[in-house]
């Protein structure tokens, strides 16, 4: 499930299914609104390991 999230704030959208598409509206609107740069992230932060 794709979603994204701001690390300048703690917004963070979440897509159901394939809409990517309303994710990626999402993400330029908070843009729009405040200026942040949202990241998109497909998948869990579970595999969190340094190799
Ligand atoms: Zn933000």
């Amino acid at each position: 499930m794709p979603m994204a999230s701001c690390d300048e704030c703690d917004w963070q959208c979440r897509a159901d299914g394939e809409s990517t598409v309303e994710l990626g509206r999402a993400m330029i609107d908070h843009y729009v609104e405040t200026g942040h740069s949202p990241i998109e992230r497909r998948e869990p932060a579970s595999q969190a390991k340094s190799s």
